[in-house]
């Protein structure tokens, strides 16, 4: 499938699957979240270290293909520093990229873009939208816990 991406897309994925960023786990995380995906055999988790409302680090744990990984690497890269907020709006950007809603000319994605690739094979949308999932789940446990 990797073969079958644009070439851009496909170059900057199997950078951050080879290298991944921020790989590990937190030891006093404060949110800590994991999720599967069946379909494909990948297996996701992470570890945030919040502080006020912002991320101040976040690490992934996981296993599994190409899209999954990699994207839970462009993710902890693009969200490390920010503030919960904007991550939550980031993950519905994601979401609705993946779904086949093309980038603006003003929003500044980075190499999340290269994930709109993905859109064009339907089974592994599952795989990118993994490790949103998580985060977003661990977000979601961490707002009720107060
Ligand atoms: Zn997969």
């Amino acid at each position: 499938m990797i073969d079958q991406l644009d070439e851009l897309y496909r170059d900057v994925i199997l950078d951050h699957f080879r290298s991944p960023r921020n790989t590990g786990e937190l030891p006093d995380a404060t949110i800590r979240a994991e999720g599967s995906n069946p379909l494909c055999g990948d297996e996701m988790s992470m570890t945030l270290k919040i502080q006020g409302d912002r991320i101040e680090a976040i690490r992934f744990q996981g296993k599994g293909c190409a899209i999954s990984q990699a994207t839970a690497s462009m993710l902890t890269e693009h969200l490390a520093g920010k503030r919960l907020a904007e991550a939550a709006r980031v993950i519905e950007r994601m979401k609705q990229l993946m779904q086949g809603v093309p980038p603006s000319e003003e929003e500044d994605l980075g190499d999340l873009e290269s994930l709109a690739g993905v859109r064009k094979f339907p089974v592994r949308v599952k795989c990118a939208a993994l490790s949103w999932n998580v985060l977003e789940q661990g977000i979601a446990e961490y707002h009720k816990k107060g």
